[in-house]
């Protein structure tokens, strides 16, 4: 990574992601199972996600027909645990099922073929004047919003001083879960002051009720991300009114079946909803950014560009940002670079029918 991502609970600095390659009659599909390194953010870790897939999504998979990518991915949801392997090998099965068809993941769901508006997210800084000086540098780019990590201690000051520094941008904060509300309700409620576009995850992910408690005495519409675990979370969700918008997060929700499902129950409760990321690599990035101009994604999403995050990547042509802040998808999609896959490739396990 070009610089370390560091949130409220953890940081993370080299980008660990594990490469699905699916073969089947001369096709090959993709995808990218991406859970963050280390357990601070989910329970998931590359290796427990490297485990399922060996164990047991890639052995089911092989001694299953697979007539369709939608009955595959209820077949997967079976799995429940592990939605970062799930996803991955979902991704791959959609890749290979575009492939066979001569056509694109994209057109498959149906999304329109449009510039995806993109967001900025920078991490936690030491210092207030590092997190202006990187929000400056990346802004010029064009992204069209600036969301900040916030946490205890490190919440009040730097949205004051993005506010005085960048004025009305639109700018948004995400907790990762930090506060609770019996300790942390007044000052919560204080962030009204700055006119967020929504405040993301204040309260654990289980604590729908405080959210919902939250919700009703603030003026910042709340955002759940980490909450948002599953279609049954987004039912309790929806029944409490513990969130207004919603990130949905592909890799988190167990793939893109899930991810459009959700989206659409979304749309009918009047939830507003972002495409959020891990952040991934391109071709769990090239999989998102193809389902993320469907109807019901009205924020900006939060993939960026790959030079964003990485100092490389594995697709061809890297995501790009516009000087509109948006990113825009080739009509015949973004390619996997063999050479770079090679590269970069650590580990490698070989499963056959
Ligand atoms: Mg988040």
């Amino acid at each position: 990574m070009r610089e370390p991502f560091r949130i409220s609970n953890g940081v993370v600095s080299e980008k660990e992601s594990i490469v699905i390659e699916l073969h089947s009659n001369g096709h090959v599909g993709y995808g990218e199972a991406s859970p963050m390194s280390g357990s601070f953010y989910s329970s998931e870790t590359p290796e427990t996600t490297w485990d399922a897939l060996a164990n047991d999504l890639i052995p089911d998979l092989l001694s299953h027909t697979v007539r369709n990518p939608v009955e595959y991915a209820e077949f997967l949801n079976d799995y429940a645990k592990e939605p970062f392997a799930r996803a991955g090998i979902e991704g791959a099965v959609w890749d290979l099922h575009a492939m066979k068809l001569g056509t694109t993941i994209r057109e498959l769901f149906g999304a329109p073929l449009a510039p995806i508006p993109s967001g900025l997210a920078v991490g936690i800084y030491d210092i207030i004047d590092e997190l202006l000086d990187r929000i400056g540098i990346y802004l010029a780019y064009g992204y069209q919003r600036v969301k900040i990590k916030i946490m205890p201690g490190w919440d009040l000051a730097p949205l004051e001083a993005v506010r005085k520094c960048f004025g009305n941008i639109p700018l948004m904060a995400d907790a990762n879960a930090a506060y609770n509300l019996a300790q942390h309700g007044d000052l919560l409620r204080s962030l009204d002051r700055f006119g967020l576009m929504m405040i993301e995850q204040p309260l654990a992910a289980t604590a729908l009720g405080d959210l919902a408690e939250l919700a009703r005495s603030m003026t910042t519409p709340i955002c759940v991300d980490e909450s948002a675990d599953s279609m049954e979370a987004l039912e309790e969700i929806i029944r409490l009114g513990a969130a207004s918008i919603i990130n949905i997060k592909i890799q988190r929700v167990g793939g893109l079946w899930n991810a459009t499902r959700m989206l659409t129950r979304a749309r009918e409760a009047g939830i507003a909803c972002w495409l959020g990321t891990m952040p991934e690599l391109g071709i769990a990035s090239a999989q998102g950014l193809a389902i993320a101009s469907l109807p019901g994604f009205v924020y900006p999403t939060d993939i960026e560009a790959s030079e964003r995050w990485f100092t490389d990547d594995i697709i061809s042509p890297s995501l790009a940002i516009t000087s509109g802040g948006t990113i825009v998808i080739p009509e015949e999609g973004f390619k996997v670079d063999q050479q770079k896959l090679e590269r970069y490739t650590t580990r490698t396990e070989t499963f056959n029918t």
